[in-house]
Formats: structure tokens, C-alpha cells, sequence
């Protein structure tokens, strides 16, 4: 399982870096990050609300 983040999306509201620091990343005046290893097991479910959260649906995770 890996986590996107569509770039032209991205609001920067920060919430996914807040629900699932371990896999998404924020820098100021820049879209969010994901890092593009497989995520681990224990951080799916984190990274998955992370991805529901979102308000312009800007993650996809797959
Ligand atoms: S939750 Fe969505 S819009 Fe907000 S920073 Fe993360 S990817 Fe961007």
C-alpha cells in the first residue's frame, strides 16, 4: 500500500500531516508529501483517514 498526493489539489490545510505524520509531510507554502515507500502495516489505518479526511480528496492511496 502507497500513499499520492495529486500536487495541483492540495489546499496545504495540513490535516493529513496531522492525522498521519509518519507518511505524509508538510513544508511551508508547498502541497503536501507523501513519502513513497510501501506504508507499514501498523500506519494503514492511519494513513487511510488521513486520505478520507481530505478535504479536496487530493490522496490517493493504493
Ligand atoms: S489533507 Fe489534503 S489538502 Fe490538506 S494538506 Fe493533506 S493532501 Fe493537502
Amino acid at each position: 500500500m502507497k500513499a499520492m498526493v495529486y500536487q495541483k489539489s492540495c489546499i496545504q490545510c495540513g490535516l493529513c500531516a496531522s492525522v498521519c505524520p509518519e507518511v505524509f509531510s508538510m513544508r511551508p507554502g508547498l502541497p503536501a508529501q507523501a513519502q513513497g515507500d510501501d506504508i507499514p502495516t501498523d500506519l494503514q489505518i492511519s494513513a487511510q483517514a488521513a486520505a478520507e479526511g481530505c478535504p479536496t480528496d487530493a490522496i490517493s492511496i493504493q
